[in-house]
């Protein structure tokens, strides 16, 4: 139809300009190795890091929900009513986390979304005050929300401290960040930023993605890990990284969660959780409350891969974090090693290239996890030894 004529036209435009996305299609379940087209590939670019995905207590939990409760939650919950599973997820995510409560959403992207739009809107006398990498979700929260916001310099708080002060006479301020960065495994300084957010009478909003079951006790995430509790009003989460299934939730205080149950749009427009997913989460959060084991074995296997990559003459950045970026600065070089890292040693990992970072940053993201063996890792650290030489990127 020639009406839709434009649309052949952009995709010819993506392919040229090098951003169309070729999406592999797995035949297994998601692990440290994974099944690609029929190739047994080790997988290095999922965000499964704690290997709960197809852990076998969490396949159980999701069977047994749909025995006892089906597979479907009818509607949202304002109408169809809240399953016993919903509360139940909330408080234990409430209590997981540490804060008083907290509000279940389908995703992560959704928890931004709804949370942000429902915090500040164009309405009010206020603003968002937004680090410069923050993730897409967050950033669509604030556009949902109509509310104008001011950004500062990635990690700058010179620069948050600048912005606050010109807008210290707005009614309602939000800093909203990343709290860890997805592409470079860097980590926002909540310490200073919680001073700043109560110098200014500002609110304080950070999102825990890649943070929870990595980071604090037993994974409690980023606000955990600086033991910050009663200085970050919002934790947003998602369920679908170290959680392994797929859902996101904001904790807080019990009244601002409550306001998000009446306010937030994905809430209120989109149907709730299914129950397999519901169950499994909360079986993922009952393996973490009752042991650090995976969290340790998380740590000591990214400790192996970031130092033998650094003994190789690799520089990762400034990553604090599973999150490997594997600095290759020229776009080409990077997609070449991920495309013989892939047909060569049956290594699937992602090269990340502009437009998502910072032309001449193109870089390889590794992301072990605590599924992942000793063997497997140093199957990894021989090929980026191998084919650095090869490709004389490393002398
Ligand atoms: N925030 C950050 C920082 C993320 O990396 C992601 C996932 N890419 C999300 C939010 C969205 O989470 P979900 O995949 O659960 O929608």
């Amino acid at each position: 139809m020639a009406k839709l004529d434009w649309i052949r036209e952009e995709l010819k435009e993506l392919k040229e300009k090098g951003l169309y996305v070729t999406i592999r299609k797995l035949e297994s379940s998601q692990g440290p190795w994974v099944v690609v087209d029929g190739k047994r590939v080790l997988n290095m670019c999922s965000n499964n890091y704690l290997g709960l995905a197809a852990h076998p207590k969490i396949k159980e939990a999701a069977i047994r929900a749909i025995l006892d409760y089906g597979v479907g939650a009818g509607a949202v919950r304002t109408i169809a009513g809240t399953m016993e599973l919903h509360v139940e997820l909330e408080e234990k995510l409430a209590k997981f986390k540490k804060r008083e409560a907290a509000i279940l959403f389908q995703s992560g992207y959704n928890a931004n979304l709804g949370a942000l739009s429902a915090l500040l809107t164009k309405k009010d006398n206020g603003v968002f005050i937004s680090e410069e990498l923050n993730h897409a979700s967050i950033i669509d929260g604030m556009r949902l929300s109509g509310a104008p916001k001011v950004i500062y310099k990635h990690l700058d708080m010179e620069d948050l401290k600048k912005r606050l002060e010109e807008n210290k006479d707005k009614e309602k301020k939000i800093i909203v960040s990343d709290g860890v960065f997805s592409m470079d495994g860097d980590l926002a300084p909540v310490p200073e930023m919680a001073e700043l957010a109560e110098q200014y009478d500002a609110m304080l909003y950070i999102d825990d993605a890649h943070g929870e079951g990595v980071l604090g006790d037993s994974g409690r995430g980023i606000v955990d890990h600086f033991k910050l509790h009663d200085k970050v009003d919002f934790e947003m989460g998602t369920l679908s990284k170290a959680f392994g299934v797929i859902g996101g939730y904001v904790a807080g205080p019990e009244e601002a969660i409550e306001y998000l149950r009446q306010r937030g749009r994905p809430f209120l427009f989109s149907s709730a959780p299914n129950p397999p997913d519901v169950a499994a989460a909360i079986a993922a959060v009952e393996i973490l409350q009752k042991s650090d084991e995976l969290v340790r074995k998380l740590w000591d296997n990214t400790h192996f891969l970031q130092n033998g990559l650094r003994d190789l003459g690799y520089d990762l950045g400034n990553t604090k974090h599973p999150i490997t970026p594997v600095m290759l600065y020229d776009e080409k070089t990077a997609q070449e090693f991920s495309r013989r890292l892939y047909d060569e040693y049956n290594i699937f990992a992602q090269a990340i290239v502009y437009p998502t970072v910072p032309l001449g940053t193109a870089r390889i993201r590794l992301e072990p996890s605590a599924a992942h063996s000793k063997e497997d890792l140093q199957y990894v650290l021989d090929a980026f030894e191998d084919l650095g030489k090869k490709t004389g990127f490393l002398k």
